[in-house]
């Protein structure tokens, strides 16, 4: 047995508008915030990046910066040490002892000036020249110069003082003379008695280093004491103060000239966070600046954003400061930081389309095994069902086997049924049988009497006269035996087109003795064309025997008082059907008959006249040939039977 598997049907929910609204927008939704979660978490990412490489580069700027400072500082360093001990020299110097001994004394003083002159010019200083205890210059290497500086009064000097007060001084200022900076260092001239008679100063240019770094790709300078920046690479910012002077250190510098009337403009640089050193995570001293673009004479690289990292310098009050530029590493840092930004976006996209396929395939995995249950579960289903339906299969046909078995049995009982009522008619009609037969046989009797008699005679005219008529008369009892076989033959014949006229005409007959000796009147009625009817002749014929029957019991007492029974006969066509009415004029059917008409064994009749089956029978025999069978009171009194079979319709078309 062959089965179809259909797709189990899947109820589909029907939501409202308004979530059906949201279940339209939710993807949407979710589309947009995944982009946005997508482009949040890229430029997380790229900031993050951002934020390690600036502090990588920065760190990077930072290391190169302190190297810078270190070589440069080393460099100063080893200037300024090239000549510290100069001055001692020159204080320990004859020459220079006896000039300070004797001031007046033009010959000493010459001796001294040419000394100190060969000196400065070997060495490669600016001036050397001795300065006696009031401050004024006894000798000096350029003596022979208009702008000498013998004579002149330094006591206003502060490295002058300084060194007659201390012994030695260092001394960043700007020539009073000849405005020419440089870096003096002093040492205080001692005499034989170990008195302070003098200073010696040298005078030493640093234009050489700041020539040395005018090759650096960053600015770098020197401030003094007073935050002044004595030495850069930047033109523009010498003499210029890292923080704005106030009226008492202006007034103090004014008379000291140490910058000889120098403007000493603030550079007002704004410095924009102190930087964590890498090892130790304290500030070291680095900062962020940032500077506007400068004058038109300051180099391209002096402005922008820098790292300021400053060093004090061993045995002076200088600082060493170096600005490393920070923008291309920041550039590189940005660089990066796109970099890394469009690689997480990439990954991330990735990562959701792995994520993606890895749900899709979840998913097509969960559908595939919900579908071999649902099949496992119909396939059980399915193989339950066709046991049952095998189970109600055999008890089906176990049943048709008993129904038909069940059928033969109630139609044998019914045929014997049949049979039996035909009996019961043959019996009740056997009286005017025998009494019908009895009568030709008498005259059979006289005429065969007769017949010899006359033949004795001679008189062969009557012999053959009488012989006719006994061959008539075995005719007729022929034909009354005849009818009565025929009726009460027990096998039928199968359904045929029956005209009903000739099974009324047959039924008529069975019944001519009783009809006759009852003396009713039989009226008919008949259709034309002939009313043709799909039936069993036989069966029908009975039908018609019974209501006849029944019709003439009903007038019996009518017959006995005088009355005239009467049985009105038709034929007809009623819509589909073959209609054949038997009406009587006796008391009609009483309320327990209408009742219980078809009902078996019910009989008003006294015993051995009736049975009871009559009417049942023939409403079995109407079903069964597909018609039906009526019975009713006819309204001018009487009763009416209508037998309606299926009619063969004979009639010409229109
Ligand atoms: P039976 O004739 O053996 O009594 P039926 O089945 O033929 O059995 O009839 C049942 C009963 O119906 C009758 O006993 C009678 O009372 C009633 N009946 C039948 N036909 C008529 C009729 N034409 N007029 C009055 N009563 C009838």
């Amino acid at each position: 047995m062959g089965y179809t598997m259909t797709a189990p049907v899947v109820s589909s929910l029907r939501p409202g508008s308004g979530s059906r609204t949201l279940l339209r927008f939710r993807p949407r939704f979710r589309l947009l915030l995944a982009c946005l979660c997508w482009l949040g978490l890229s430029a997380l990412g790229g900031w993050a990046v951002y934020q390690g490489a600036e502090q990588a580069a920065l760190e990077e700027v930072q290391d190169a910066g302190r190297n810078r400072l270190a070589l440069y500082a080393t460099s100063l360093q080893r200037e300024i040490d090239k000549y510290a001990f100069f001055p001692g020299i020159v204080a320990l110097q004859a020459d220079v002892q006896a000039v300070l001994a004797q001031p007046g004394n033009s010959a000493l003083q010459r001796k001294a000036n040419t000394y100190l002159e060969q000196l400065s010019s070997r060495a490669g200083t600016l001036s050397v020249y001795l300065v006696d205890r009031s401050g004024h210059v006894l000798a000096s290497s350029n003596w022979r110069r208009p702008d000498s500086f013998v004579g002149e009064d330094l006591s206003f000097r502060p490295y002058v003082q300084q060194a007659l007060q201390g012994g030695s001084g260092r001394y960043f200022g700007i020539g009073t003379t000849r405005g020419e900076p440089g870096y003096y260092l002093t040492s205080t001239v001692h005499s034989g008695e170990g008195q302070d008679v003098g200073v010696a100063v040298v005078k030493v240019g640093l234009a050489q280093l700041e020539q040395s770094w005018a090759t650096a790709e960053s600015p770098v300078w020197v401030s003094d004491e007073n935050s002044v920046l004595i030495l850069s690479n930047v033109p523009a910012w010498r003499f210029a103060t890292l923080t704005e002077l106030d009226a008492a250190q202006r007034a103090r510098l004014e008379s000291s000239q140490q910058y000889n009337r120098r403007s000493l403009k603030p550079l007002g640089w704004k410095l924009e966070q102190p930087l964590e050193d890498r090892g130790t995570g304290q500030v070291a001293g680095a900062q962020l600046l940032h500077i506007a673009q400068g004058e038109q004479d300051s180099p391209a690289f002096s402005s922008g954003q820098f790292l300021l990292q400053s060093k004090a310098l061993a045995g002076t009050p200088w600082t060493l400061s170096v600005l490393s530029p920070t923008q291309a590493s920041m550039q590189l840092a940005q660089s990066r930081a796109w970099v890394a930004g469009v690689v997480i976006a990439l990954i991330l996209l990735l990562a959701a389309q792995f994520y993606q396929r890895r749900k899709h395939a979840r998913e097509q995995l969960a559908a595939r095994q919900r579908l071999q249950q649902a099949y496992a579960v119909l396939e059980s289903k399915v193989e339950q069902r066709t046991a049952d339906l095998q189970a109600a299969n055999t008890a089906l046909q176990q049943e048709v086997g008993e129904r038909i078995q069940a059928e033969a049995t109630l139609r044998a009982a019914q045929d014997e049924l049949v049979h039996a009522g035909k009996l019961a008619v043959i019996g009740q009609i056997s009286t005017e049988v025998a009494h019908e037969l009895n009568q030709p046989l008498a005259a059979l009797r006289t005429l065969a009497g007769n017949s010899q008699r006359f033949l004795e005679r001679g008189q062969h005219e009557v012999v053959r006269s009488n012989l006719q008529r006994m061959a008539d008369l075995t005719d007729r009892m022929g034909r009354i035996t005849g009818q009565l076989r025929n009726f009460a033959r027990k096998s039928f014949g199968k359904p045929a087109a029956v005209e009903l006229d000739k099974a009324l005409d047959a039924a008529l007959a069975v019944l001519e003795a009783r009809i006759a000796r009852s003396g009713a009147i039989v009226v008919r009625k008949s259709a034309s064309p002939p009313v043709m009817a799909w039936c069993d002749a036989g069966r029908v014929e009975q039908v018609l025997v019974n209501l006849l029957g029944n019709a003439l019991d009903s007038m019996q007492d009518q017959a006995l008082s005088g009355r005239r029974p009467c049985v009105e006969l038709e034929c007809a066509r009623n819509q589909q059907w073959a209609q054949i009415t038997v009406r009587d004029h006796g008391p009609g059917l009483s309320e327990q008959a209408a009742s219980h008409l078809f009902e078996p064994f019910f009989t008003t009749k006294p015993e051995g006249q009736g049975l009871g089956l009559g009417l049942s029978l023939s409403a079995n025999i109407a079903q069964a040939s597909g018609g039906m069978l009526q019975g009713r009171n006819h309204p001018e009194g009487g009763a009416v039977f209508t037998l309606l079979l299926p009619l063969v319709d004979t009639q010409p078309l229109a």
